[in-house]
């Protein structure tokens, strides 16, 4: 486990699981792991370790999955706060839970912050109209990204502590997230194209025994708009039809998705020996 101390447990994740994406991951390790391995460069070039990296793309495209990537590689203990969780407990503890997770994250460095869907957390949609970001307004979420930006600028380099925030809706983002020293990195996780939607099968087959005419390649051809979560879905799904067909003896069922349609042209081969 990845558990250090104070943090969340995460399962690990290793590059080589997720498919595709081989700038995003290039870029992501050269800013987390170059300022360790170079430290002494880093400095006598005055640079500096990113403090945050903001990730933005569609859903289910793995920006989580990434996180959960750069935790387990870096060694770091990892702190997880989800926007539609921050708000759901009593008006007054968003903050506090905020300022905490900064606090442990210094304790508990070298250690990664990650507020998933971050636009819940300090996003436009949640201001008042004619409030504006910076206008000094005593809403919960206005106070939030005030404690946000206090936390990110006290977080010193030298601390360790690095935050990765994720979104589908960078639109909503309020811009002085973006000032330097903050989210000073933004990275674009795009869908998966054709290659990569061929390495995301083969990952997510590697483990279950395939019939022989099992073609990865037309299967990726034919799922030209889906995500990693769907294809991982066609996945499980092609092995649910081989359950159902050696249970019920044929392979009747009621179609109820694309992901099953996709998955039918996939027969998962239940009598190969285990
Ligand atoms: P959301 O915005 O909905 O939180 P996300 O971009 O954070 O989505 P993840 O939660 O990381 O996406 O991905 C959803 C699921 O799809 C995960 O189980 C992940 O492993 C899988 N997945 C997505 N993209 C890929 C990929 N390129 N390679 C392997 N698995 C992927």
């Amino acid at each position: 486990s990845l558990q250090r101390g104070y943090g969340v447990v995460v399962e690990p994740v290793q590059w080589s699981d997720i498919g595709g994406l081989e700038s995003v991951k290039t870029q992501l390790r050269q800013a987390v792991e170059w300022p360790v391995l170079y430290k002494d460069t880093f400095s006598r070039l005055g640079l500096k370790a990113p403090r945050g990296i903001l990730l933005y793309g569609p859903p289910g495209c793995s920006k989580t999955t990434l996180v959960k990537a750069i935790a387990t590689n870096s060694g770091a203990s990892f702190l997880s706060v989800n926007g539609a969780a921050l708000y759901s407990s009593y008006v007054g503890d968003s903050e506090k839970t905020i300022r905490e997770t900064f606090h442990q994250a210094r304790l508990s460095a070298p250690s990664i912050i990650f507020f998933d869907e971050i636009d819940t957390i300090v996003g436009k949609r949640n201001f008042s109209a004619g409030g504006g970001g910076d206008g000094g307004g005593d809403s919960v979420q206005e106070r939030v990204l005030s404690t946000m930006l206090n936390e990110m600028d006290g977080v010193e380099n030298a601390a360790g502590v690095l935050i990765v925030a994720a979104t589908n809706r960078v639109d909503l983002i309020d811009k002085a997230l973006l000032r330097p020293g903050r989210f000073d990195r933004v990275v674009y996780v795009p869908p998966p194209d054709l290659q990569a939607r061929r390495q995301i099968m083969d990952i997510y087959t590697r483990d279950i025994p395939l019939a022989r005419d099992v073609d990865l390649d037309a299967i990726a051809q034919t799922t030209e708009l889906y995500t990693g979560a769907d294809l991982q879905n066609v996945c499980r799904e092609a092995a649910l039809i081989a359950l159902r067909t050696r249970i019920l003896g044929n392979g009747s069922f009621t179609k109820n998705s694309t992901s099953e349609a996709a998955a039918e042209q996939m027969p998962v081969d239940d009598a190969s020996p285990p």
